[in-house]
């Protein structure tokens, strides 16, 4: 591996996103959202209506399936056949329906290269569940992040639309999501056995985020 890869793994709402934007930043590299991709494969499943437990329409469905990240400023902007879906794959609906699909080794396999190809021409932050397990088990910096149930979801909440707003749901679909993602067979959600593991819980972003540097630099 060429390039600085840092890997940040974990449940939703543990932060993430934030943390490995600013980490992202404040290296000067590209961060990159890998559950933008299952979350594009998932608006696609609904969008051409594909019955994706069926593994012959899946693997048809795959085979035509054209999604790709887009540079914009030191972002990825995801793209299915050309057109930017970025707007339409936050949805709670598209959210679950990205955790249950994910579990299917044929949606995992076929996004491997995509996040690898990143990877060969440039330093990045990847964000996701499987990065320091599966996708970069060789990356220098590995990190796991995971706060309590309810931080997470009061966090989820206050991101929120105000019309989607019902914190008990919120908590309901997160529980949800950690149960599929953590308990599926193919690349689980776990921290790898080398990953430093980080409670967020009672941090703020900025101390997480100066925790994680704070290892990277002593390297
Ligand atoms: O990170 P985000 O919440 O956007 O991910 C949506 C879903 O995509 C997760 O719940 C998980 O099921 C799946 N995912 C995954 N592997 C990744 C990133 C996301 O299985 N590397």
């Amino acid at each position: 591996m060429k390039h600085r890869i840092i890997t940040i793994d974990g449940p939703a709402g543990a932060g993430k996103t934030t943390i490995s934007k600013l980490l992202a930043k404040k290296l000067g590299c590209v961060y990159v959202d890998t559950g933008a991709l299952y979350r594009g494969v998932a608006y696609e499943i609904k969008n051409q209506e594909i019955d994706w437990k069926n593994d012959a329409c899946l693997e048809a469905f795959l085979m035509g399936l054209d999604l790709n990240f887009n540079r914009a400023k030191d972002a990825l902007l995801l793209t299915s056949s050309k057109k930017d879906i970025t707007p339409y794959i936050r949805t709670p609906e598209i959210t679950m329906l990205a955790s249950a699909s994910s579990a299917k080794p044929q949606i995992r396999l076929a996004l491997l290269d995509i996040q690898k190809n990143i990877a060969q021409s440039q330093d990045a932050v990847f964000e996701g569940r499987d990065m320091g397990t599966v996708v970069f088990p060789d990356a220098p910096f590995k990190f796991f992040l995971f706060a309590d149930l309810p931080v997470r979801a009061k966090r989820r909440y206050a991101e929120m639309p105000q019309e989607q707003k019902d914190i008990k749901k919120v908590q309901q679909d997160m529980e949800k999501r950690d149960t599929n993602d953590s308990q599926r067979k193919e690349a689980p959600l776990m921290a790898a056995p080398d990953a430093i593991k980080i409670d967020s819980s009672c941090l703020t972003i900025p101390e997480v985020v100066a925790k994680i540097l704070n290892y990277i630099q002593k390297r």
